[in-house]
């Protein structure tokens, strides 16, 4: 039969990033980036601080908008339409709607400070009206018991430890199902001991099929878990590959350098 290699064929790419430009004034941040990430695909990007890493997560995520280029998650134009032929804007409306579907992690966790953790995790899916309110409850404590924090379910974030605020930043991410989930620097803003229970959380979505893109300096990890490594100075992607190839081969000089310093 040849229906399941048809398929895999046309299942759209969880995420492309299609000649991504972004500009503040003559600078010129990303400068025509192109990345396919395949449905289950974990992909790690490294670069240099200032290298646009940042930048190209917030235009996936609509924080930003590309001046030249397009962006589609799951098949879907993101922030544009074709009407016409010509790619028009969405709605406010539209975009919440596609952001809600693509998860964030961001360093500094970002949790609400005046809601307990299970109310964290809670919210997006009871403001999308995706679940009542007893039903996102009862998610969000199977979320917080899945990263270790199902004894802490009433805590407020200013009582738990980075690392922990970070694993409910996780959780919270999770709870809207998301088909990708971002990650920006996730354990840059911790103490080194903490480091590793919010690796350990990602390492298990990683191995259960969630399609990632986490930028990140911890090398060891990304070897570990990565599909693909992208390695961007600039605002262009320099080289991408296997973590055998980009991390332990390195073909150009600015990877080398790169990696020198980190490693
Ligand atoms: P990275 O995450 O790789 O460290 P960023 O994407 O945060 O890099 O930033 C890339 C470059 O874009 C930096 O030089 C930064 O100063 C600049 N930049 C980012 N956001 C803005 C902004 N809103 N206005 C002007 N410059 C910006
Ligand atoms: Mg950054």
């Amino acid at each position: 039969m040849t229906t399941a290699p048809i398929l895999e064929k046309t299942a759209p790419a969880a995420l492309e990033v299609h000649d991504v430009h972004k500009w503040y004034g003559t600078h010129r941040v990303l400068d025509g980036i192109d990345l396919t990430v395949r449905p289950g695909e974990v992909t790690v990007i490294l670069g240099p601080s200032g290298s646009g890493k940042s930048t190209l997560l917030r235009v996936v995520n609509h924080l930003e908008k590309p001046e030249i280029g397009h962006v589609s998650v799951g098949g879907e134009l993101i922030g544009v339409k074709r009407h016409g032929g010509r790619l028009r804007e969405l709605s406010e409306r539209a975009i919440l709607a596609q952001r809600s579907r693509i998860g964030f992690v961001f360093q500094n966790f970002n949790l609400f400070p005046h809601l307990t953790v299970l109310d964290n995790v809670a919210a997006a899916p009871v403001a999308t009206g995706r679940l009542s309110r007893p039903a996102a409850r009862e998610l969000a404590r199977e979320l917080l018991e899945r990263v270790g924090l199902g004894d802490r379910t009433g805590a407020y974030p200013r009582q738990l430890s980075g690392g922990q605020q970070q694993r409910v930043a996780i959780a919270r991410a999770l709870a809207l199902r998301p088909g990708i989930i971002l990650f920006d620097e996730p354990t840059s803003a911790l103490d080194p001991e903490l480091v590793g229970e919010v690796l350990a959380v990602i390492k298990d979505l990683a191995t259960s099929g969630t399609t990632l893109v986490i930028v990140t300096h911890e090398i060891g990890f990304a070897r570990e878990v990565a599909d693909r490594v992208v390695f961007i100075d600039a605002g262009r992607i320099v080289e991408q590959g296997p973590p055998a190839q980009v991390l332990d081969n390195p073909r150009h000089e600015r990877t080398r350098d790169f990696l020198g310093k980190v490693l």
